[in-house]
């Protein structure tokens, strides 16, 4: 990528004009409320932050509000998991797209308990059974990492959000205890279910977002605090995973449209790369029916068109 010709992208101006042509479609999603506390948002709210590896930051629209983070957090769990057990990993789950809902049941049986990748449910909750098995007091020591990636002590769990989830998740538990039977979850189901409801219950800005992402833009050192948290190899591994399985069934549609890897969230949130440049985060409540944000998907897709920036 010719980093040269960037010099002079004025960003702001660039994800201004974003959040002026994806307001028209803010009322388009549908915000999720499968579990009931994911509804009680305003789904009029967009927001948007990048974050350069040269430390640059620029922010619009509602960037600075706390959002319920859900499946992107599944990418900080798995890179814990993944420092721990290196490739060890993989035995327990997979790396192929799943082309299955994300919380589906069918294929984990035809395929004895070992889920297809590590950002559907099922490989989600392994992941989170090798952060509980290796480490102690599992649920803090997450939440620690992720304050530190994003470089905000501030962050927290939503505890309204966290009770929602446990209350209704009775599809988790199924996934976990199915796994259980096939020998793939070594720890107790309800000390791995509670670590996994509550990392995806914290809450988060874009801004917070978009910085927690940037070892994965740099890889595997942040640029803030210098730390290396992943070998190149296994960040290049993950972003790898985050193009072909990170936005549910729909990886393909938006690897076309978009062309970074990404993680989206059923809270309405998208965080993003381009390695050697920069992370950026989207957020708005409204998911299209495969549980992307409709306007951030839209979002992403004109910052990559307006800037000529992707990874192709
Ligand atoms: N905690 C949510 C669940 O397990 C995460 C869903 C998501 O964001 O994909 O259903």
């Amino acid at each position: 990528m010719a980093n040269d010709n960037l010099k002079h992208t004025d960003w702001q101006l660039i994800i201004n004009e974003i959040a002026n042509e994806v307001r028209p479609l803010l009322n388009e999603g549908k915000v999720a409320d499968y579990i009931p506390e994911l509804a009680n948002v305003d789904s009029n709210a967009f927001g948007i932050s990048i974050c350069m590896l040269d430390g640059r930051a620029f922010s619009c629209g509602d960037a600075h509000t706390k959002f319920s983070v859900q499946s992107i957090s599944k990418v900080f769990s798995l890179t814990k998991a993944f420092s721990i057990l290196k490739d060890d990993l993989w035995k327990r789950v997979g790396k192929e797209p799943s082309g299955n809902p994300f919380n589906s049941l069918i294929q984990l049986e035809n395929e004895n308990g070992k889920p297809r990748n590590p950002f559907i449910n099922a490989g989600a909750i392994v992941v989170a059974d090798c952060v509980v098995s290796n480490t102690e007091d599992s649920l803090n020591t997450i939440i620690d990492f992720i304050r530190e990636l994003a470089c905000n002590k501030s962050i927290k769990m939503n505890q309204a959000m966290f009770r929602s989830e446990k209350a209704f998740g009775h599809r988790n538990a199924a996934l976990a205890h199915f796994m259980k039977s096939y020998g793939n979850i070594e720890a107790d189901v309800d000390e791995v279910l509670d670590f996994y409801f509550g990392h995806c219950s914290l809450s988060m800005s874009c801004e917070d977002v978009a910085r927690a992402f940037l070892f994965l833009a740099n890889h595997g050192v942040h640029p803030v605090n210098k730390r290396r948290y992943l070998t190149a190899s296994q960040s290049k591994r993950i972003n790898s995973l985050l193009l072909t399985c990170g936005t549910y069934d729909a990886a393909g549609d938006f690897a076309f449209r978009v062309g970074m890897p990404g993680k989206s969230g059923v809270g309405g949130g998208i965080a993003a790369i381009i390695p050697g440049l920069l992370s950026i985060c989207v957020w708005s409540p409204g998911l299209d029916k495969y549980g992307n944000s409709l306007a951030g998907v839209k979002a992403l897709e004109l910052f990559t068109t307006k800037t000529g920036i992707s990874i192709f």
